[in-house]
């Protein structure tokens, strides 16, 4: 089939899609959905005896090690209860490199000696599997004859059951380490970073006069933006398929409103998909709410309630692939690439962060005691202190070649690091920068820290962020830079490790001034002084999109890493080693193997790209515009031997045009040929950006000047009007 006959058979099929939503398989409500398929807290008191529930709890409450007695009798509740659930299989999940999920499904049949069928599910099975995973990437640390990884049960994030219209799995969350120990996985480090966070967050509690604080946990909420189009469009552009993104697409005509009249079914389709999608996800235990959102036509955003980090990865994980899952019922596609469609608003995964515990609650409110203020600035201050000093590590976390094109082009937060804190807070910490001592506030008289209440900070922050890649919202920060297909755990480790590291460096300035006799008041006073004044350069109000922004922040010493070559290139800095070997949430060489297996991901993903860009113009548009050409030829000749010719315009331009896309497809291809396969893979990767994407951008320069010239009967893919306007 030719490519425009493909494109008017998913038109046809998209627009002649029945009109009638199928209805939703259950009337429940939220809470009577919630947790249904979750081996939860409430299903284990209810099964296991009331010592190996309290073992466990231990665990999970605690970070207490797991007594390896109680596995057995768990993996028993466990399979009893995901048999009632209709589970035959089960499957350890874990998180490689990769960023995606991965399950490996084993089945609870087993064959006595007598060869009769057994259902079996023993502790060992529970706690430990072995997955067939040599060809998950490691970089370099699993070399093939150490190929071994194991996966071991994270017992603090709950099992669950995936449904599926032929057999339910039992889903059981794991850490996936190599035969050394080491992490190979996402998981690992967010367990070591919130240990590194609780320890050193328990620490400066108990500075604060709290005698035996609980653990302390970080919390995640993570917002996650998506686009929605029909899945006979995705099917039909190569491009999506292979990328995520449209490697090629005019603008759709300039000025063109977007008119609900057009489209007035959309809305009604996407919601129930959405809802179809939010029941399962309240099955899973996933606490979310929906809504709508209209920056970009077709796309879409999803908010769940905040969780404890490593469950909330877990169930980003699992939002993410349920998103997917149900847009194929409903005959949509979601695509969660950070840029789908040039020219269009992009889509983030915006990370609302905060540290707390049982008792004292969340430690990024401010209080209502001047006692409670102090503690709630010091690690504000804490959070400060580790972007300014490691916002390059930061920046690395959010690294890749799909958000490239969200940070630092002009319509996300920049690839800058900052912190936003809004003008009362950042007017607190100004005045405190300014010295001990009484100070004021500027709406609420004078202010002494520890001794007087903050000004009533707003608890709303509405709009006002949106340029921040890092902002205070109230009682959290919002890591805006986060893209939305990445896993969170990555941010997560960086937030955890770095402000573990700030605290522990507060606590012992903090203690030193107290052991050397100053008072404690003043010994907080004077530590956010200096926080202030080694590291108030990153605070930043302003527009971030601003070209300005780009200037000052250059001069304030602030680093500026557009891609992700350079970005990543801050994991391999001493700094980095130093900040996550001191913590003990990753090894120099653990730390390696990251820089190593996402330059790869870097490489491959721009590596696939260029190889359809290259494929798409030689086989598709070229094609194509060679028989418009030809067709204008013929038509104009025509007119003029009946004399009504002398229209050569169309013709010369398209000639042009022709010329520069056979200009820039032979740059293309050689680039690609160019790739130094054998060299370090960071220079590999400086290549990708520096010789590649240029190339690329050069073929598509052309065809989408094409696509506005060319005969719309001939033009071979769909068009961004098509795509996201009709559903
Ligand atoms: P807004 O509309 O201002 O963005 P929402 O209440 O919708 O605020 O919250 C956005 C996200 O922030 C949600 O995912 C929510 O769970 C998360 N969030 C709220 N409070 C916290 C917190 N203390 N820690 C972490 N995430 C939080
Ligand atoms: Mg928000």
């Amino acid at each position: 089939m030719s490519g425009r006959a493909v494109r008017t058979q998913a038109l046809a099929a998209a627009t002649n899609r029945p009109s009638s939503i199928p209805p939703g398989s259950s009337i429940e409500t939220p809470s009577e959905l919630f947790g249904r398929n979750v081996f939860s807290k409430t299903v284990m008191q209810s099964r296991l005896p009331k010592g190996v529930y309290e073992s466990l709890q231990a665990t999970v409450d605690e970070g207490a090690r797991l007594d390896p007695s109680v596995a057995d009798v768990v993996a028993s509740a466990m399979k009893d209860w995901a048999a009632e659930h209709g589970a035959s299989y089960f499957a350890h999940v874990f998180y490689p490199l990769t960023g995606l999920s991965a399950e490996k499904h084993d089945s609870f049949l087993d064959t006595d000696g007598a060869g009769l069928a057994i259902s079996n599910f023993s502790g060992g099975s529970l706690v430990q599997g072995e997955p067939d995973a040599s060809s998950f990437p490691s970089g370099g640390i699993r070399e093939t004859f150490e190929a071994r990884g194991y996966t071991a049960w994270d017992v603090t994030s709950p099992a669950y059951i995936l449904e599926n219209p032929n057999g339910n799995t039992l889903c059981i969350p794991t850490a996936f380490v190599s035969w050394t120990g080491e992490a190979l996985d996402k998981k690992t480090p967010v367990l070591r970073s919130q240990q590194a966070l609780n320890v050193q967050a328990q620490r400066m509690l108990r500075l604060f006069g709290h005698e035996d604080p609980p653990r302390v946990s970080c919390f995640a909420g993570a917002e996650q933006e998506y686009f929605l189009i029909d899945r006979n469009f995705y099917f039909a552009r190569p491009d999506l398929m292979s990328t995520g993104r449209t490697l090629m697409g005019a603008a759709p005509p300039k000025g063109q409103e977007f008119d609900d009249h057009y489209f007035g079914a959309i809305p009604e389709r996407v919601l129930s998909f959405m809802l179809d999608a939010e029941r399962e996800m309240l099955k899973l235990g996933i606490p979310t709410k929906t809504r709508h959102n209209e920056v970009a036509p077709g796309q879409y955003e999803l908010a769940p309630i905040h969780e404890e980090g490593n469950v909330a990865a877990d169930h980003q994980q699992l939002t993410m692939s349920t998103l997917s899952r149900v847009a194929h019922r409903h005959g949509l596609v979601c695509l969660r690439h950070e840029k789908p469609f040039k020219g269009v608003n992009g889509s983030g995964k915006h990370v609302n962060w905060s540290l707390g515990n049982a008792e004292q609650g969340n430690l990024l409110n401010p209080g209502d005691t001047p006692h409670a203020n102090a503690q709630f600035l010091v690690f504000c201050a804490a959070v400060i202190r580790g972007v300014d000093k490691h916002g390059a590590v930061m920046r690395a976390a959010v690294a890749s070649s799909a958000n490239d094109h969200r940070l630092g082009a002009n319509e996300a937060p920049p690839s800058i690091m900052s912190v936003f804190l809004g003008d009362q807070l950042a007017d607190v910490f100004e005045q405190v920068a300014q010295g001990g001592g009484a100070t004021t506030s500027k709406e609420h008289g004078t202010l002494k820290v520890g001794a007087d209440t903050l000004p009533q900070l707003p608890k709303d922050p509405g709009d006002r962020n949106r340029t921040s890649p890092f902002a205070f919202t109230g009682n959290r920060f919002e890591f805006r830079a986060v893209g939305s297909s990445q896993s969170i755990s990555g941010p997560l480790v960086v937030l955890n490790s770095i402000v573990a590291d700030s605290l522990d460096y507060l606590a012992t300035e903090i203690e030193n001034a107290v052991d050397g006799g100053a008072d404690f008041n003043e010994a907080v006073q004077d530590v956010l002084k200096d926080v202030m004044t080694k590291h108030g350069r990153v605070i930043f109000n302003g527009d971030g999109y601003a070209e300005e922004w780009q200037v000052e922040a250059a001069a304030r010493g602030l680093p500026n890493l557009r891609s992700t070559p350079e970005a990543l290139a801050a994991y391999e800095t001493k700094e980095a080693q130093d900040l996550f070997d001191r913590l003990d949430v990753l090894t120099p060489r653990e730390l390696h193997s990251r820089f190593e297996a996402y330059m790869a991901q870097y490489v491959m993903s721009i590596g696939v790209e260029a190889r359809s860009t290259l494929e798409l113009a030689r086989t598709l548009i070229y094609p194509a515009v060679k028989r418009f050409q030809s067709n204008l030829a013929t038509t104009e000749t025509n007119l003029v031997a009946l004399g009504l010719g002398g229209d050569t315009e169309t013709l010369t331009r398209v000639t042009d045009l022709i010329a520069q896309l056979i200009g820039a497809t032979a740059p293309l291809g050689r680039a690609i040929e160019g790739l130094p396969g054998d060299s370090p893979i960071g220079e590999q990767g400086n290549y990708c950006r520096d010789e590649i994407l240029p190339a690329m951008t050069a073929v598509r320069a052309a065809t989408d000047s094409l696509e506005e010239i060319a005969d719309d009967e001939l033009w071979p893919l769909l068009t961004y009007q098509e795509m996201l306007y009709i559903k």
